[in-house]
């Protein structure tokens, strides 16, 4: 048998040991984590939604009417009213035909990319994409090629030199840089080689765009140009679940052929209903998102004043660039001695040598929360040497 303990052991002294911290209560940036009280800057909760009174009272409301399982899959007996109601709110708020709901991002990406593309096909892979893309991609069995990020001038050359069925696959906002993807030029290339193109939009969906549409909406990027749109309501939707949205033909061959869709038991529908409160609070939450950009603002030009190194994103996703695994684990470790929670993200969730804290703002924070998180910030700058 392998010896998993000397893995283990060997992690830990690499500095790639994970643990989890035991978090009481509701999720907010004051947090009880491991019995101790921190101020988190790292929840992905983007629009404070997650602990919202109205998003719990429709949770609350809906379970009478809707029981609590889901209690089968979605083609069996679980497509309960409430999740196809989810469903239609979800299409009309992104602009789209149809919308098919999962029960997590994950699965989505999984179920879209593996029933789009196939054995024979070439799926084109932005080399920072997630995780559950790439396994998507992996598990579509298609010969998977992956592109620099961001790099549309090399994906153009490598689609040209591909035949067959081409899918393009790429983060909208990408989960640990922060960045936005050159949309408007990959929709360009992608009509341009046939290409069928996917955003997975988990980062910007609730925060970017008029209404908090999205990275694709922000651009004025229509079903034509963006054909498969991926977005995730466990983040700035503060629920739970995720959705795929585009042509009705496309979202029927994903309930014929996307096994994260049909091998699973739907979601319990109340939470649907809660979702869908949710998305009339980030349809109405131009304040709060007004908010979280004067914060973004603020944490940007402060810190970098400190000699941090910060990457070019203007989102509410803001890793500071550390390198080396250890020195990321120290300076978070220092940061919580000061009553802060900020993760350190090692390898493999990011390339080898670019450990950093992945600093996340929220229209949950104040500015005071802020200022104590610049205070320790310029505390502990003279931990990563100059
Ligand atoms: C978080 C995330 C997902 C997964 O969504 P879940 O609903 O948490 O499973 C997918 N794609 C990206 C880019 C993400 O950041």
């Amino acid at each position: 048998m392998r010896d998993f303990n000397a893995e283990l052991e060997q992690r830990k002294l690499a500095g790639l040991y994970r643990i989890r911290r035991q978090i009481a209560g509701p999720q907010q940036p004051v947090l009880t984590a491991n019995g101790k009280r921190l101020l988190s800057f790292c929840s992905n909760d983007y629009l404070g939604l997650a602990n919202h009174p109205s998003n719990i009272e429709a949770l609350r409301n809906a379970l009478p009417e809707t029981g609590l399982g889901g209690a089968a899959s979605h083609l069996i007996c679980g497509h309960h009213e409430a999740h196809h109601l989810l469903e239609e709110r979800l299409a009309a708020f992104t602009g789209r035909s149809s919308a098919l709901f999962f029960s997590t991002g994950y699965m989505a990406n999984l179920g879209a990319i593996s029933a789009l593309a196939g054995r024979g096909d070439t799926v084109f892979s932005d080399q920072l994409n997630h995780a559950s893309i790439i396994d998507g991609c992996s598990l579509s069995r298609a010969t998977v090629r992956r592109y620099p990020h961001g790099d549309v001038a090399s994906l153009a050359v490598m689609l040209a030199e591909t035949p067959g069925h081409k899918l393009v696959v790429t983060d909208g906002v990408f989960s640990m840089d922060g960045d936005v993807a050159p949309l408007r030029e990959l929709a360009d290339v992608c009509r341009a080689h046939d290409a069928l193109l996917v955003v997975d939009d988990a980062h910007g969906f609730g925060v970017l765009g008029p209404q908090g549409r999205g990275s694709v909406a922000e651009l004025g990027l229509c079903e034509a140009d963006v054909p498969v749109l991926v977005g995730t309501l466990g983040k700035a939707a503060g629920t739970s679940g995720a959705f795929v949205a585009g042509p009705v033909m496309l979202m029927d061959y994903l309930v014929q052929k996307a096994r994260t869709y049909i091998y699973t038991t739907a979601m319990p529908p109340a939470l649907a209903l809660a979702s869908c409160t949710s998305l009339e609070l980030i349809e109405q939450g131009d304040d709060r998102r007004a908010h979280l950009h004067s914060l973004i603002e603020r944490f940007r030009r402060d810190a970098a004043a400190f000699g941090y190194q910060l990457m070019p994103s203007r989102t509410p996703v803001q890793p500071i660039m550390i390198g080396g695994n250890q020195e990321a684990l120290a300076l978070s470790q220092a940061l919580e001695a000061c009553g802060l929670l900020v993760t350190a993200i090692r390898p493999p969730t990011v390339p080898e040598g670019e450990a950093r804290l992945r600093v996340t703002l929220s229209a949950a924070h104040s500015h005071d929360d802020l200022e104590c998180l610049l205070q320790a910030l310029s505390d502990c700058r003279h931990l990563l040497g100059s």
